[in-house]
């Protein structure tokens, strides 16, 4: 394996592979690598000749009071998870390799960027495209795997990748969860252990949900009440939002139908956590 932070060096050898007729597979990461991370590499690996893998806390993506400086980073631990799941080369460039000075050029995809996630922090969506698309042209996968955990990032991608013709294609994974349901993640490690135990919340209500679905709710309303509900009695649960909407274009809808996307994004003290549930009717 081999770890790379230059563009430069790493369009050499994007050059060469795809001379060689190689596919390539892509997975983008901001690093401290856990199981769900690793679930879209060996998809990669299993699928594609080469696995570039990217470890970059993209600064664009971060609001002014976020937590770009103090996510967690470990990059010798990342380097040999990585090298354990076969990928071929880490790319692991600067912020001043991405952003030199007098950078000026974003990409935003509108609409659908605003609403969920994109309300409680503007601009983040416009982070995300902008350095998926740097990546995509320095690294020019034929497939690039994102997580089902990121749910809105993942449509927004898409809708990025057909709007502007680019040549690849997104593959979504599915969510990899702790024994106890809590959905994986880097901020995982932010919490302490009495915010660990609330966490649980989380998932458990959205399967609670999934399970009112099945049994014939329809009313988004009554499913959303249901969720805020359940978190809010969690004294340490402090709601940011929990959506209902369409599983495809992130519509408002009312009436459950078929496949919808509940969405959630949860305080506990100072961590902020995401999860969803995609459920079809
Ligand atoms: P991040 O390092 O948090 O930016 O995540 C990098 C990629 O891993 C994104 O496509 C995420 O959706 C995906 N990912 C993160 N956590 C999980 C998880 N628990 N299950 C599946 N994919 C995940």
């Amino acid at each position: 394996m081999r770890l790379v932070d230059t563009i430069n060096e790493m369009k050499a050898i994007i050059k060469s592979n795809r001379a060689m007729g190689k596919t390539i597979g892509f997975v983008a990461t901001m690093g401290y690598l856990h199981e769900g991370h690793l679930s879209l590499v060996n998809r990669s690996v299993q699928d594609n000749d080469f696995t570039v893998v990217s470890i970059f806390v993209n600064p664009t993506q971060f609001g002014p009071n976020e937590d770009f400086e103090k996510y967690p980073r470990d990059m010798e631990r990342d380097l040999s998870l990585a090298e354990a799941a076969g990928v071929d080369v880490v790319f692991a460039p600067s912020v001043a390799e991405m952003y030199p000075e007098k950078y000026k050029t974003y990409v935003n995809v509108e609409d659908i960027t605003g609403i969920l996630c994109g309300q409680s922090r503007p601009g983040h969506f416009r982070g995300v495209t902008t350095v998926v698309n740097k990546l995509f042209n320095i690294i020019e996968p034929h497939k690039a795997y994102f997580g089902q955990k990121d749910a809105q990032q993942v449509i927004v991608l898409k809708k990025m990748v057909r709007d502007l013709n680019m040549n690849l294609e997104i593959v979504t994974c599915p969510i990899i969860r702790e024994a106890d349901g809590l959905a994986m993640s880097s901020r995982n490690v932010y919490l302490n252990s009495e915010e660990r135990k609330s966490a649980i919340i989380l998932s458990k209500s959205l399967f609670e949900a999934e399970e009112l679905i099945k049994q014939g709710e329809r009313n988004c309303a009554k499913i959303v009440q249901y969720l805020k509900d359940k978190i809010g009695s969690e004294a340490l649960a402090e709601i940011d939002y929990v959506e209902v909407v369409s599983g495809d274009g992130l519509e408002v809808i009312e009436q459950i139908s078929g496949s919808v996307l509940i969405a959630l994004a949860v305080r506990f003290g100072k961590t902020r956590l995401i999860d969803n549930i995609m459920v079809e009717v």
